[in-house]
Formats: structure tokens, sequence, C-alpha cells
């Protein structure tokens, strides 16, 4: 209600004054709401109102979506985790909505495949929307598949890819699409992604579900958990966090 309150006092202070009357610098100053404190993130450690999906000790935060038991992908002495060929998708328990992720990932040192057969994985937004991991390193593939594609709806601005086993990092900014309460969509999803730093997405639409086949879809839907794809390659994630926003 306070907030409420602060919104209009301040669209009054915009729509009623005009430029000319202002003559204090200190009517222009909005000192409510105030934002709340948070600890910047440094390194690998996550701002401190982000919460940890993973920091290589487990996968509590993650499930299997087949029968809802603990994902069964590899945890590694290094802090990371790896797609087990075969155990399927992982997502996690948790549900998310607009929201802002950090995940690192490493595709494999030994190259094996080419294309799309090239250190594939994914990460799902609300289990729908993906974007594409993927080695595009000296790997030519069609270009809205890959890495950072929104899987064949958007094409990233540039290809940033470090080398087959270094590890890369995407920061990615989400905007979740809203439906009526008819279930029809009224303002879609929007992505924005930085690659190793790199913006590759900015504020890209979302258009629906990213197919393999055919159009994107868009049906209803709330809150929804992250997945990430298991493609049958060896692709390994550490220091996931995410903010809901
Ligand atoms: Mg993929």
């Amino acid at each position: 209600m306070k907030r409420y309150l602060y919104t209009i006092s301040a669209v009054c202070l915009f729509y009623f004054t005009t430029n000319a009357q202002i003559t204090d610098p200190k009517a222009t100053e909005v000192w409510q709401p105030e934002p709340r404190t948070v600890a910047p993130g440094e390194g690998a450690k996550p701002p401190s109102d982000a919460v940890i999906l993973f920091d290589g000790k487990n996968l509590s935060e993650w499930l299997c979506p087949k029968d809802s038991t603990t994902a069964a992908w590899v945890i590694n002495a290094d802090g990371s985790m790896t797609v087990k060929p075969g155990a399927g998708d992982i997502q996690t328990r948790r549900s998310f909505g607009d929201c802002q992720l950090h995940l690192e990932f490493r595709t494999p040192t030994v190259v094996k495949g080419e294309g799309q057969g090239r250190g594939n994985s994914g990460i799902f937004l609300q289990g729908r929307y993906e974007l594409q991991v993927l080695d595009c390193y000296e790997n030519k593939t069609y270009s809205n598949g890959q890495t950072g594609s929104i899987y064949k709806q958007s094409i990233p601005l540039v290809n940033v890819c470090r080398k087959p086993g270094e590890w890369q990092a995407y920061d990615v900014l989400f905007t979740a699409p809203r439906f009526n309460v008819d279930g029809i969509l009224v303002a879609p999803g929007h992505l924005t992604v930085l690659h190793n730093g790199v913006v590759i997405q900015l504020n890209t639409e979302i258009k629906g579900t990213t197919e393999y086949i055919g159009l994107p879809k868009n049906s209803a839907h709330g809150m929804a958990p992250i997945k990430l794809q298991d493609h049958g390659d060896l692709v390994s994630y550490r220091n996931i966090w995410i903010r809901s926003l």
C-alpha cells in the first residue's frame, strides 16, 4: 500500500507539475521506496540474495522430471556436474518467473561429432524456451541453432565461444510471457543474454516454445522450473544461481 501511494505521488509530480513551475532541484528527488541492499558477488561468489541452484556439493535443487527422483547427473571433484547420457533432462525443484540467471558450462575437451552433435545441451527457461548450449568453436551448424540461439527462433548477435574444454558463462535476463485469464498470450517473453560477458541476445522476443520440428507454440502457463538438457553429450555445468525479479 505504502509503495502504491509513493508511486501515485511520483506520477502526480510528473503529470500535474509543468516543467516551468519546477525551480527547486529537490522537487524531482524521489526518496521512497528505497532499494534493498544486496551484497555484490565476487568471482564465483554470487550476490547475497541469489538462490543457489548448484554450487558443486549436491543436486538437491534438481530432480528428474520423469519420476521426480533426485537428478542422476554426475557430480565431479572440481565442483561441476556433467550430463549423464541417457539419464534424461534435469529440472529445478523450484519454479521461476522473471529472473536473472547465471551459469557456467563446459563442452567436452575431446571433440566428437559435428554440427548439432558436438557438445549439445541447453537451458530451458520455464521448461519450454531453450537457450542453446553447443560447442560452436569452429563448428558450423544452422545459425538459429548455434550457441546462444533461442533455438530455431533467434540467431545470437555474435559467436563468442571459447575452445572446447574451457569454462564459459551465460548471464541471462528473462521476462516471462504473460497470459490472460482465458489463456491468451498478452505479452510475449523476452530474453537478454551475455555469453562470456558479451551481449548475444538483447531483449529478444520469445515467439513460443522452441520446437525441433515445426513452429513455436503458445499455451498458457505460470511459474515453471528451469530444465537442463541431456542431448547425449558430456557437457558440464557449475556455479548456477538465480535471482527472481
Ligand atoms: Mg540443445
